[in-house]
């Protein structure tokens, strides 16, 4: 998900938003931080909530290979016994050099055929003139907050999703 890259991370407090995306007004880099801000007062489990950025990402960085991702947030809620459950949030590069969010649930695979992972509920917003990036971020973010509230148990994501449980 994340690419080859090495993102910078850290808390909230780090994240350079206005250097990463530097169209953006001063008002609406003040929106996405009150949305990072709603994500991480709901990663109670988290000591220390943590958010993976890219600089070099602040500009478009030409279509490749896997999402140029800008800013993420990746909370790991179950990891025990080769089992997974995720819950994503990042912005991102199209390939058509757009701005997306992104945010999905993603559980590790128990098929008989193995997919490594499935992405069992996912929103995906492209941002063209209707919708600004910061209205986006606050959808995803709004999104994310409300599958943390959702039982953490990665089976309860497959039953729902209707793939094999473990
Ligand atoms: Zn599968």
């Amino acid at each position: 998900m994340i690419g080859l890259m090495v993102m910078a991370r850290g808390s909230l407090d780090a994240v350079p938003l206005g250097t990463l995306f530097p169209r953006l007004s001063a008002a609406e880099v003040q929106s996405l931080r009150c949305s990072a801000l709603v994500v991480d007062a709901a990663r109670t489990r988290e000591a220390e909530p943590t958010w993976l950025w890219e600089p070099a990402h602040s500009v478009f960085p030409g279509a490749g290979p896997g999402a140029s991702v800008i800013l993420l947030a990746e909370i790991t809620e179950q990891a025990e016994r080769g089992d997974q459950l995720e819950f994503l949030l990042d912005v991102a590069w199209t390939d058509q050099a757009e701005l997306s969010v992104s945010a999905a649930v993603s559980v590790a695979c128990w098929c008989d055929t193995d997919h490594a992972t499935h992405d069992v509920d996912a929103l995906h917003l492209i941002i063209n003139g209707e919708t600004s990036l910061s209205q986006a971020f606050r959808a995803g973010a709004d999104r994310l907050v409300g599958w943390l509230a959702d039982p953490r148990d990665a089976d309860y994501w497959r039953f729902r999703a209707g793939i094999p449980a473990r």
